[in-house]
């Protein structure tokens, strides 16, 4: 189901899959989870359609999130859901600019009392933090996504090799 490959890039640990359907996706949203702490942030890149909303809805089930996932929030940018830790859901698409940011507390959620993940990030480029679990995501063939792992930092590598080692 997944193949998992490694490849180094000046210590920062890197490796991508393909799942073959959402519900693959979600598995491998939920296994990473499981895994997450207060403060964590995980960044998501990649086009519309390309799994973002459904890798999170597996990161909300990894949480223990009870309510079903709300996708594509449509006037929202942020969704807070209450699992075993809080879970800040962004969605920057409709971001229109970065004032915006500062008045749903952005910064607030980087450096919280939950997990904070983060679709479109690269909108909020200059806000991000030095270190993230950053995540890209492509077509691939039919329901085939490809999804590529970036960890930068001492904490999110640790988490990286968590998740590989968790994986289903
Ligand atoms: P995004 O948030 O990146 O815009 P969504 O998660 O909302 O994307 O939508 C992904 C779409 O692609 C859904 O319609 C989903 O059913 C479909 N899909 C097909 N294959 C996959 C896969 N392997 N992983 C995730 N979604 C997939
Ligand atoms: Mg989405």
């Amino acid at each position: 189901m997944i193949n998992a490959d490694e490849t180094p890039d000046q210590g920062n640990l890197v490796f991508s899959m393909t799942t073959s359907g959402p519900e693959q996706t979600w598995r491998v949203g939920e296994a990473l989870g499981k895994l997450l702490k207060p403060g964590d942030v995980i960044c998501l890149y990649g086009d519309l359609g390309t799994g973002k909303t459904n890798l999170s809805y597996g990161i909300s089930r990894g949480l223990d999130v009870q309510d079903r996932y709300v996708t594509s929030p449509t006037f929202m940018l942020v969704n807070e859901y209450q699992g075993r830790i809080p879970l800040y859901h962004i969605d920057l698409y409709r971001l229109k600019e970065s004032a915006e940011l500062e008045s749903i507390g952005f910064e607030q959620y980087l450096d919280s009392d939950g997990a904070t993940v983060i679709e479109w990030a690269e909108r909020a480029e200059e806000a991000l933090p030095a270190e993230c679990l950053s995540i890209y995501l492509s077509y691939g063939d039919d329901d085939l996504r490809e999804i590529g792992f970036y960890a930068e930092g001492d904490r999110y590598r640790a988490l990286l090799e968590q998740f590989r080692i968790a994986l289903p």
